[in-house]
């Protein structure tokens, strides 16, 4: 008890013994070419000697790149579980703050443990605070260099690491020391894709096991609504879903409970815009806002009813399930999945979405009463605009130029960083970017004001019947002459 307290207390390394391994590489899907690069680590991990004895070297790790959530965890214990040996597990950041005074040592003690259970996986998580802590240095600099290098000389297995597979995990390829991945260090870097459509279909049908699953389920269909979500997300979305089916005394969880979590999904991601969002009980939302946020959302789906090279609507709600506040759900058509070729068009289109809600308000309410409801989606059309100025040289004053740095991708949090350019520059895409935002709003206003008569009609349909489906709200829509636009103006 005490030498385990010893070794594994203090240094927080977990321990997953094989007989308890019960990740397969069948619990992980959409991601075949990843499972592809790594079967010859887990050929060797099952029978190590037969490779040393062929004269080949032990494979000294992997590093797992990818956002949070694509299953970069779940992978090393799948390939611990498929080659049935142990599994251990640390995190980056716990060398700088845990092991302050004795990193190096610690270091050299959680590799003698591997080295004791060899063949196995050392998983360390977060690898790139591992880098950080050298440049960020601060108070335990010294100490910082002496655990890092001891780390480096382990992985470049000085020490006869045989059957050690490290697999490190990290969301933030740059901010990697570029000690860490010295060619040598890591035997392969592999990329973490965000799941594609079909790779969503797998995943989603990964976790109905064990789930009583409605059999006339369209995963395809769920998987088109779901484009960039992540694994774990869309494990989310299963589990949601099955507790929605609970609550509403369902024996089986069908299309309409995953269609009811997905929304409610995405309403927390966009941070539940109008204000407190729903929680299930039955919020009170005073008559003239209710028709406030029947006039926004009705803006939204009329849109992007009419603008044909955008997302399909899908459904659009009103003060669902109690919350006060509205939805409007697009679903990409088939030909413009995630793999598209995004074009220039396709951005117009969604910023004229974007818009639509506010364009509505300044039309139907007044200019006085354009709400803070549209926040969101106004920073939404400036960034689409900034995107196509800066980045995609779109501008018709500056021409092709991109004027972006190096971007960091993994980062989730769009942070672009722009090149450096002369203030003269700056100001001009500025210009560039507010009229892109402003041609957007005009025609946002003129579809709007154009079908104001069909504008009104759906938003009195959604005030009575709080949710349409595509089909109902087509029909409303084409009841009312609806005018599109053509294809290629903004
Ligand atoms: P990461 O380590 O990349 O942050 P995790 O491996 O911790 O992600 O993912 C969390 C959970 O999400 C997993 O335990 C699994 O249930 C689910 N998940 C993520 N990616 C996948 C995938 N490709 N296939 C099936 N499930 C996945």
């Amino acid at each position: 008890k005490k030498q385990r307290d010893r070794i594994f207390g203090g240094a927080n390394l977990e321990l997953v013994k094989p007989e308890d391994a019960q990740y397969s590489f069948k619990d992980i899907a959409g991601i075949d070419q990843v499972k592809e690069e790594i079967t010859e680590i887990v050929q060797f991990l099952r029978d190590p000697n037969r490779f040393l004895s062929l004269g080949a070297r032990s494979p000294a790790g992997v590093l797992m790149v990818g956002a949070p959530g694509t299953g970069k965890t779940l992978l090393a214990k799948a390939v611990a579980g498929e080659s049935g040996v142990p599994f251990f597990s640390i995190a980056g950041t716990e060398f700088m703050e845990m092991f302050v005074g004795v990193g190096a040592s610690r270091v050299r003690d959680i590799f003698k443990q591997a080295r004791d259970n060899a063949p196995c996986i050392l998983f360390i998580d977060e690898f790139d605070g591992v880098g950080q802590s050298r440049s960020y240095g601060g108070g335990g600099g010294d100490e910082n260099v002496h655990t890092i290098n001891q780390l480096l000389t382990e992985m470049d297995g000085f020490e006869d690491n045989t059957g050690i597979v490290v697999m490190a995990a990290t969301n933030r390829p740059t901010a990697l020391d570029a000690a860490l991945t010295r060619p040598g260090r890591f035997d392969r870097i592999v990329h973490m894709p965000l799941p594609n459509v079909d790779g969503r279909v797998g995943i989603l049908k990964v976790h109905a096991r064990g789930k009583k699953m409605d059999p006339d389920l369209d995963y395809q269909k769920i998987a088109r609504a779901t484009a960039g979500f992540t694994g774990a997300e869309l494990m989310n979305l299963m589990n949601q879903s099955a507790i929605l089916a609970v609550r509403q005394q369902q024996t089986r969880i069908s299309e309409a409970q995953v269609f009811e979590a997905l929304e409610n999904i995405q309403k927390d991601k966009m941070g539940g815009r109008g204000g407190a969002g729903g929680n299930g009980e039955a919020d009170v939302v005073p008559p003239h806002q209710r028709r406030s946020i029947a006039v926004y959302e009705a803006a939204r789906a009329l849109i992007g009813y009419i603008t044909p090279e955008f997302d399909e609507v899908q459904r659009v709600s009103v003060c669902p399930a109690g919350s006060n506040n509205g939805f409007t759900y697009f679903l990409p058509r088939e030909e413009t999945l995630e793999s598209r070729v995004v074009t220039k068009g396709y951005m117009e289109s969604k910023m004229v979405v974007a818009l639509a809600g506010r364009s509505a308000e300044r039309l139907v309410l007044g200019d006085a009463n354009i709400s803070t409801v549209g926040a969101s989606q106004l920073q939404t059309a400036n960034l689409i605009a900034r995107e196509m100025i800066f980045r995609c040289g779109f501008s018709s004053r500056l021409g092709p130029v991109s004027m972006m740095d190096e971007e960091e991708s993994y980062l989730g949090d769009n942070g672009h960083a722009i090149a450096d350019i002369s203030t003269e520059i700056a100001v001009i895409a500025f210009q560039e970017v507010e009229e892109l935002v402003e041609a957007a709003e005009a025609k946002a206003y003129y579809g709007l004001a154009r079908n104001y008569e069909a504008l009104i009609a759906l938003t009195e349909a959604l005030i009575q019947r709080q949710s349409l489906t595509g089909e109902e709200l087509r029909a409303v829509l084409e009841e009312h002459h609806v005018h599109r636009y053509a294809n290629d103006s903004v």
